[in-house]
């Protein structure tokens, strides 16, 4: 596949995820917005639904944290150094065209690459797939939300009744700090890397798809409805809307312990996806 194709796919879903919010989210907010009780509450939303407006009509990006650069890639034969370097390229030219803030820094010095590029950024999780097509998604995370993340390494005993307390105990410790309402995306089981590299797989899954397991699903609809309880509201001034969502992707793990994996995503949950062709053609995916 083309490098300079890749390239010019991943530009425009920087430029469509720093921009346009998935409609799934977008829905999520409106739905938010009519079912909220609290003043203050509807408030916020009103105000969160006019910014997300204001940025498409603008053609600017929804948020000033314009975050850190992610890409997942799918497919069967991925040729892996075309594809990186087409999206590190990618990644500079979008944070010069649209603009995106450059907020990559080395962790000690925190000099600034100055183009959201630096060692091992843009982040590239490779994911198999048995399609002819390549699937391309962008995220762009801030680090208001990334910040809350929490690992738990929780006794096996406690099983979801220790899943829900470390949740809620999350959410309530975060506050307003991730801008609310979050999606909450949860890693559950595995080993310690792999717990975070679901609770990242959870994060691309649109708002309203529920796990295909039916434990799950059910697990994933009462942690929102009790996280929804704790009356922390949106950007945290009160109100029965905190997250839109949880997900949660689960993983076998041993069995003397139980991994959970907490990453908050705001209400800027920026993603977009592509798929690129075999003849060439793209189909760009909300
Ligand atoms: S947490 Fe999200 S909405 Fe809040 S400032 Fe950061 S990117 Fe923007």
């Amino acid at each position: 596949m083309e490098r300079d194709k890749i390239e010019e796919v991943a530009i425009q879903l920087l430029r469509k995820a720093s921009i346009f919010l998935p409609i799934d989210v977008k829905n999520a907010l409106k739905k938010a917005y009519e079912t909220e009780t609290s003043e203050t509450g509807r408030t916020v939303l009103k105000t969160i639904l006019d910014n997300i407006a204001a940025a498409e009509q603008l053609n600017r990006p929804v948020c000033q944290d314009t975050g850190i650069v992610s890409f997942f890639v799918k497919g069967r034969a991925i040729d892996y150094k075309v594809i990186e370097s087409a999206l590190i390229k990618a990644t500079i030219e979008a944070t010069k065209s649209i603009p995106l803030r450059p907020n990559a820094v080395h962790p000690i010095t925190r000099k600034n690459s100055g183009d959201n590029t630096g060692v091992r950024i843009p982040g590239i999780s490779w994911l198999y797939k048995d399609t002819d097509y390549l699937e391309i998604t962008a995220t762009i995370k801030g680090a208001g939300s990334e910040n809350m993340t929490a690992l738990y390494m929780l006794p096996p005993g406690e099983g979801v009744k220790g899943l829900i307390r470390v949740v809620l105990e999350s959410v309530v410790r975060a506050g307003g700090q991730p801008c609310p309402p979050v999606i909450l995306n949860i890693g559950l089981g595995g080993t310690v890397d792999l717990t975070f590299k679901m609770a990242k797989l959870a994060m691309i899954r649109p708002l309203g798809v529920r796990h295909p397991e039916d434990d799950i699903a059910k697990l994933e609809s009462k942690i929102l409805d009790l996280v929804n309880q704790t009356n922390v509201g949106p950007m945290g001034l009160g109100g029965k809307t905190t997250a839109l969502d949880v997900k949660i992707e689960y993983a076998y793990c041993h069995t003397a312990s139980l991994p959970i994996a907490i990453n908050f995503q705001c209400w800027a949950d920026r993603r977009a996806t592509a798929r690129i062709h075999p003849d060439g053609s793209v189909e760009m995916i909300d």
